[in-house]
């Protein structure tokens, strides 16, 4: 396909299932993922523009009826690449866009509609996410420049977590580092562990309230302690480097660990930080890939270093959600989601395995089927807890949450 957006009419393909859609924005360092939803989230049309800035920049479209499209852009950035996905869709006539943002802060703890200040802070908060909220900034402003008539909301990833109690959210160092410089621990992944532990608590016949663990497993992941409906702990910290080890990233360490690279390989702490995002986790420790797929089938071919980047995986996740359980006044249940969660069947019960003192039973077969987008649970009848794989979908959540932020239905 050529550079061109091209013309095209999704007429008769089911444009009118496509009622009053929200646009969901997750502008990314690199990359926009988008969707287009239908105000009763049944009808969607996706879309990933990749590789911005560079000369393999493109879109890839896929319209109502399933048609792949790809668009290239050499060299194009955020706003060429938002002008061509709004040309696209334009025709749907989108009534609100709701971004996703990765940093709101402390003073946000729901969706909000966009103004001036609320653009502001999305900026100022570039200290706690220099990647990510420079980005969701850029969407924003290019949507305004093109429909400066469309209501826009912004829906952070930390909000769901200031439900935290300071137990949780505060850092054992001086007092004034929180006062003065907001230093405390925010927590990601928000509206994916508010959308699974909400569907889990509709899905369940057990009657609430309800006490998850939800495990966000993807080449990010966190976990969560969710009690009715709140966060009550959460593994990501300040930044999301903080809690499990990750694709790339190292999840915890000792905090130490940056002064004795100093001093030990004169490493800055700029090199250490990257090291800790980017070259860590299962890519650090198999030496092979940050993909689970990869550093799996090494595993099973007799790769020494894959076989012990799964098992720290497993173990460091088992022992994670066996600490949040003690944040929980009762505990349901594991919700399993993210690319790793929702797909491998070997890790989830790698993971059951750590929790052995727990009285988890699970029947093998069932856990075996649960792969490639099934929804389903798990568990023995005789276990003392139940188990959840639910697919995750946070641009249903962020529309969800953008229409509610709009007062529509
Ligand atoms: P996400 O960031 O949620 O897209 O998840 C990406 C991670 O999910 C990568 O580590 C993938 O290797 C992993 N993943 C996706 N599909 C599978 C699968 N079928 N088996 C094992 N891991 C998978």
């Amino acid at each position: 396909m050529s550079d061109s957006t091209p013309i095209f009419n999704d007429r008769n393909t089911g444009r009118s299932k496509l009622i009053n859609p929200t646009l969901v924005l997750n502008c990314g360092s690199s990359s926009i993922k988008y969707a287009l939803i239908s105000e009763d989230e049944s009808t969607r049309i996706t879309g990933l523009a990749e590789n911005l800035g560079l000369d393999t920049a493109r879109i890839k479209h896929t319209t109502l009826n399933g048609e792949k499209l790809e668009i290239t852009i050499p060299g194009g950035r955020h706003e060429l690449a938002l002008q061509k996905i709004l040309a696209l869709l334009e025709q749907y006539h989108f009534i609100a866009v709701g971004h996703r943002v990765v940093h709101g802060g402390r003073e946000y703890s729901k969706a909000v509609r966009v103004d001036q200040h609320v653009l502001d802070e999305v900026k100022r908060l570039k200290i706690l996410a220099p990647l990510h909220n420079p980005a969701n900034a850029l969407g924003i402003e290019a949507v305004e420049a093109i429909y400066p008539d469309i209501p826009q909301v912004v829906v952070f990833d930390t909000a769901f977590h200031q439900t935290m109690p300071p137990v949780a959210y505060r850092y054992p160092i001086p007092k004034a580092l929180y006062e003065e410089e907001k230093i405390r621990r925010y927590g990601f992944h928000g509206t994916s562990h508010a959308y699974v532990s909400e569907r889990a608590s509709t899905l369940t016949d057990t009657k609430g309230p309800h006490g998850w663990l939800t495990a966000h497993l993807g080449n990010g992941c966190s976990a969560s302690a969710v009690y009715n409906g709140e966060s009550l702990d959460t593994s990501m910290g300040l930044t999301p480097l903080e809690g499990l080890m990750m694709g790339t990233r190292s999840g915890d360490v000792d905090p130490s660990l940056h002064i004795h690279l100093k001093r030990k390989l004169g490493m800055s702490l700029e090199e250490v930080d990257t090291m800790l995002n980017s070259e860590s986790g299962l890519l650090g420790i198999s030496g092979l890939s940050n993909d689970l797929r990869t550093i799996e089938q090494a595993a099973n071919e007799g790769h020494k270093d894959a076989q012990l980047a799964i098992e720290m995986f497993c173990y460091r996740v088992g022992k994670y959600l066996a600490s949040l359980s003690c944040a929980l006044p009762d505990f349901t249940g594991i919700v399993f989601t993210g690319g790793i969660g929702e797909n491998s069947s070997t890790t989830r019960a790698r993971i059951l395995d750590v929790m052995r003192h727990f009285g988890i039973n699970f029947d093998a077969d069932k856990n075996d089927e649960l792969v490639g987008g099934a929804e389903g649970n798990f568990q023995e009848q005789d276990s003392s807890i139940e188990l959840w794989v639910v697919p995750t979908d946070e641009e249903c959540q962020i529309a969800k949450e953008t229409r509610q932020a709009l007062g529509l239905k």
